[in-house]
């Protein structure tokens, strides 16, 4: 381990990032939405791409910040350069870096366009809320009969 990384505590072993689709509607955004509000989760979009990070530290990751499993350590580990790392290079320099979901909802209202995205999200719920229950026909002609 380089004196650099042992510095560090090694933040490039505690998360896990991966691409995800860019959302192109309502519906989808509310599904980063919905990542957002976990904890330790944030979503960011790099060149035009979007990613979701997730804080959870390696399995392999000891106290002291050593790989317990270093001669078999996966090939992404292996491929990441100590030279532009979490630690060296600072601010990443994203389009967007999301680390609430409300952060993600402006953003969202803001490509949708306001009165769009409202529209959508009161049809949206709306669809989803409990219907009253019907009444029954006998029901129906008790009442009709008063
Ligand atoms: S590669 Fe960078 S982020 Fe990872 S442990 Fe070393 S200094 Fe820290
Ligand atoms: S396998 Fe080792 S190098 Fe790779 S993330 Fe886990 S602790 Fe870090």
């Amino acid at each position: 381990m380089s004196n650099q990384c042992q510095k560090c505590g090694a933040k490039c072993c505690r998360y896990f990032c991966f691409e995800i689709d860019e959302p192109d509607d309502y519906d989808e955004f509310e599904d980063v939405r919905w990542y957002l509000l976990h904890e330790g989760v944030t979503v960011h979009i790099d060149d035009g791409d979007w990613y979701i990070s997730i804080d959870n530290p390696c399995k392999m990751l000891a106290d002291d910040s050593r790989c317990l499993g270093y001669d078999n350590r996966p090939l992404i580990c292996r491929k990441y350069d100590s030279g532009g790392c979490d630690y060296t290079s600072g601010d990443y320099g994203y389009d967007e870096h999301f680390l609430t979901a409300d952060q993600l909802d402006a953003y969202a209202r803001k490509t949708l366009g306001a009165k769009e995205y409202d529209k959508v999200k009161a049809k949206a719920r709306a669809k989803l809320e409990p219907k009253p229950p019907k009444k029954s026909k006998k029901r129906k002609k008790q009442l009709k009969g008063r």
